[in-house]
C-alpha cells in the first residue's frame, strides 16, 4: 500500500481501490465486505457503492440505473407509507399434498426456504397507503423458490384481491417470478384461474389493478394476473416472457435476439404499458390511482357538469332528437 501513499501518508479513494484490486489478500477481504454488505457491486457495470447510498435510491444503481433485485420487505418500504401497511392472511401456509420429491422433498426444501428467508411463502399482502391513498398491495418475492406460485401464493392474492373489492380499492401487485410451482403439481396451475376470475369480479366493480412486474416476470405468472392490469407497467430491463429464452431457442431452432423478453422489447410489441424506473415508481402509482377517484359528489365541476347535462336534456326533449342521451353519464 506505501507506494501510493503520498508525502502525508494519505492515498486518493482511487488508489485505495485501485490497490485493493491488484492485491490477492485485499481481495479476498474485499470479497467479505461485499459479501457483509457494506459495498456492493454493480452487475451490470461493475461500479462499488456504498450500499447505505444504494438503499437510499431504492437499490437502484447511481452509476447505470441497473435496478438490483430488492426483497418483498424492502418493496414494501419503499411504496407503503411508514406505519399504514397491515399484512393480511399471514397465518397460511404451504402444504405438501403431493409429497413431491425431486433433489430432495418439497417438505424439507419449504423449511429450509422458510428458515433462509423469514418468509411462509413466495408473497406477502397487505392493505396500507400509498401516498395517503388506501390501496391494496401484494408483492412477490423471488428468494422464496424463485417467487414460483403454489397454493399460498394463490389464495393469498386472491384473498387480497376480493378484499380489495369489498373495500373499493385498487389492487398493486407486483411481479417477480419464475412461474407455477411444479412441485404443487395441478394445484400450483389452478390458481392462475382462481386469481384472474377475483381479478374479474374487481374489474367488474370498476376498480383499478395495476400489475408492476419486475426482473423476472415469466410463467404461469405472466400468463394470468401479470397481464391482466388495466395499466401494466415494469422495471427498466425487466426480464419478461411466458417461457424461457432456451426453451423458445431450442423448439424454434433459430438464435433469438438480444433484446428478446426485455421491458423495453415487451413494450415495443405491446404487452406492457410503460416503463417506470423504481425511483419514480410511488409517485406514478400515485397519480395513477389519483386519476381514477370517482369524481367527488362535491366538486364544484361537477355541479357545473350536472347543470349542463340537465340544460341538454331539456333542449333534447323539445327536438326530434330526444332519444338521445348523454351517453354513460348518471342522471342524478
Ligand atoms: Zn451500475
Amino acid at each position: 500500500m506505501a507506494n501510493n501513499e503520498d508525502s502525508r501518508g494519505l492515498m486518493s479513494l482511487f488508489d485505495w481501490f485501485a490497490n485493493r484490486r491488484k492485491s490477492g489478500s485485499t481481495n479476498r477481504e474485499h470479497q467479505r465486505d461485499i459479501a457483509d454488505g457494506l459495498w456492493n457491486k454493480c452487475t451490470a457495470c461493475g461500479v462499488l457503492t456504498y450500499t447505505k447510498d444504494l438503499k437510499a435510491n431504492q437499490m437502484v444503481c447511481q452509476e447505470c440505473g441497473y435496478h438490483v433485485r430488492v426483497d418483498s420487505d424492502e418493496r414494501i418500504r419503499q411504496l407503503i407509507d411508514l406505519n399504514t401497511w397491515k399484512p393480511l392472511d399471514e397465518h397460511l401456509r404451504p402444504l405438501d399434498p403431493l409429497e413431491f420429491r425431486d433433489r430432495k422433498p418439497y417438505s424439507d426444501r419449504l423449511r429450509e426456504t422458510q428458515e433462509k428467508t423469514g418468509l411462509v411463502d413466495a408473497v406477502q399482502t397487505g392493505l396500507g397507503q400509498l401516498d395517503n391513498l388506501p390501496i391494496a398491495l401484494g408483492v412477490m418475492d423471488f428468494r422464496f423458490m424463485g417467487g414460483s406460485m403454489g397454493s399460498v401464493v394463490g389464495e393469498k392474492l386472491t384473498r387480497l384481491i376480493e378484499r380489495a373489492t369489498q373495500k373499493r380499492y385498487p389492487v398493486i401487485i407486483v411481479c417477480a417470478s419464475g412461474g407455477a410451482r411444479m412441485q404443487e403439481g395441478m394445484l400450483s396451475l389452478m390458481q392462475m384461474a382462481k386469481i384472474s376470475a377475483a381479478l374479474e369480479r374487481h374489474r367488474a366493480a370498476q376498480l383499478l389493478y395495476i400489475p408492476v412486474l419486475t426482473n423476472p416476470t415469466t410463467g404461469g405468472v405472466t400468463a394470468s394476473f401479470a397481464m391482466l392490469g388495466d395499466m401494466i407497467l415494469a422495471e427498466p430491463k425487466a426480464t419478461i416472457g411466458f417461457a424461457g429464452r432456451r426453451v423458445i431457442e431450442q423448439t424454434l431452432r433459430e438464435k433469438l435476439p438480444d433484446e428478446f423478453q426485455t421491458a423495453e422489447d415487451v413494450l415495443k410489441h405491446g404487452f406492457v404499458d410503460a416503463i417506470i424506473p423504481r425511483t419514480h415508481l410511488k409517485k406514478t402509482l400515485a397519480q395513477l390511482i389519483a386519476l381514477h377517484q370517482p369524481l367527488p359528489t362535491t366538486s364544484p365541476h361537477l355541479a357545473q357538469w350536472e347543470a349542463i347535462v340537465k340544460k341538454n336534456r331539456e333542449q333534447k326533449a323539445g327536438s326530434r332528437d330526444s332519444e338521445v342521451e348523454m351517453g354513460g353519464y348518471p342522471s342524478s
